[in-house]
């Protein structure tokens, strides 16, 4: 990350009231090739395609936002809209933003490289990450995931999107895991496994189940597991030495806060959704957070983005959400949340010297 990404940082961190959301979350569609047995949104997905924005809804909308650092897709699987590259383009053109990242089940290896070149030669100045999902190794990946063979197209998907990191100095390329009581047990096979097939991978970030997912007999794990295991996962998180140094910082931050939240039950640090980061759903739907209420909807004001981001009931829940009357552990709040607050800063510049003297 260059060091005027850095200072933007600290522009907003400064600026915040009263500004449009640079953190969004873009929803695409609940079209789905996987079948996942921890989906959160697994009742919304494969229905009523026909109520997902359009292109032009969506190019709408966009033109709507201010400038944008972060934009992360969502749904469903986003590689499934095939005017993915459009929407990268104008996120990147007009809104400026810095950094797009799109998680795949990695189902369609072809499509999905295919899809991912355009979208690197459409936004030279954007950095593209790709988020392969990983749930387990081989059989056990497949059984999670619901479609037979996908362990081994995760592995075809990765080749070929490793090979345009030649071409493509702004292409990021990780691997993503959902955390849960499924491969809690196997964490020391799961994380040698990944080191092997996906060798080139710029980090291997983890999320803890979100709950409600359709097979029951996967649960979240305790706090007490996530206590032992999370300094392990540290020292593994410690060994992908290409990682921006401080995006590595926050994700493994981001996760001793998610243990303390666990244990004590609220925000333990300010969530900034509804301030810094929004929701916008593949249905229009606008949100503070993904766990919260929407809105309204962009169809009914015009695809005015800023008309429902500064609504009397998105005023409500700003209140709400500083009067820490929720809290949870999503971890794409949680971290957007601590890269604009001061002590996320000192801790880094703390843990940057403590390095440098110790080297
Ligand atoms: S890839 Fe995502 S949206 Fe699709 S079934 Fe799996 S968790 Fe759900
Ligand atoms: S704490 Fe969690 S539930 Fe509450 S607003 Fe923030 S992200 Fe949403």
């Amino acid at each position: 990350m260059k060091f005027s990404d850095k200072a933007q940082y600290l522009r907003y961190l400064l600026s915040r009231r009263g500004m449009k959301p640079i953190y969004v979350i873009l929803g695409l569609t609940y079209d789905c090739n996987s079948f996942c047995r921890t989906c959160f949104n697994w009742e919304q997905l494969r229905k009523d395609k026909e109520h997902e924005l359009s292109t032009e809804e969506l190019l709408k909308t966009i033109d709507s936002l201010d400038d944008l650092l972060f934009v992360v897709m969502s749904g469903g699987e986003p590689f499934m809209r095939r005017d993915l590259p459009e929407i990268c383009e104008a996120l990147s053109k007009k809104k400026g933003a810095k950094q797009i990242t799109i998680p795949t089940g990695a189902v369609s290896p072809d499509a999905i490289a295919r899809q991912a070149e355009q979208i690197l030669e459409k936004c030279p100045s954007t950095q593209i990450v790709v988020n392969i999902s990983i749930d387990h190794v081989g059989e056990k990946h497949d059984w999670i995931r619901g479609v037979p063979g996908c362990y081994e197209k995760a592995k075809a998907t990765y080749a070929k999107l490793n090979a345009l990191k030649v071409r493509f100095p702004n292409f990021t390329l990780n691997v993503h895991t959902c955390l849960c009581t499924f491969n809690v047990d196997d964490l020391e096979e799961l994380t040698t496994v990944v080191r092997r097939d996906f060798p080139e991978i710029s980090f291997h970030s983890f999320e803890m189940l979100r709950g409600d997912q359709p097979d029951k007999n996967i649960q979240p794990i305790t706090t007490e597991r996530y206590r032992e295991v999370l300094p392990r996962l540290e020292r593994y998180w410690q060994s992908f030495p290409k990682y921006d140094g401080f995006l590595k910082f926050v994700k493994i931050y981001s996760r001793q806060v998610e243990l303390r939240v666990l244990e004590e039950e609220t925000q333990v640090t300010p969530c900034f959704a509804g301030t810094i980061s929004g929701v916008i759903d593949a249905r229009g739907e606008v949100r503070m957070c993904e766990l919260r209420e929407a809105v309204g909807n962009v169809r009914d004001v015009g695809y005015d983005f800023g008309k429902l981001w500064f609504s009397p009931e998105a005023d409500r829940q700003r209140a709400s959400i500083a009067a820490k009357e929720c809290h949870c552990t999503h971890s794409c709040f949680m971290s957007s949340s601590l890269v604009f607050q001061p002590k996320t800063w000192g801790k880094y510049l703390a843990s940057t010297v403590t390095s440098f003297l110790g080297a």
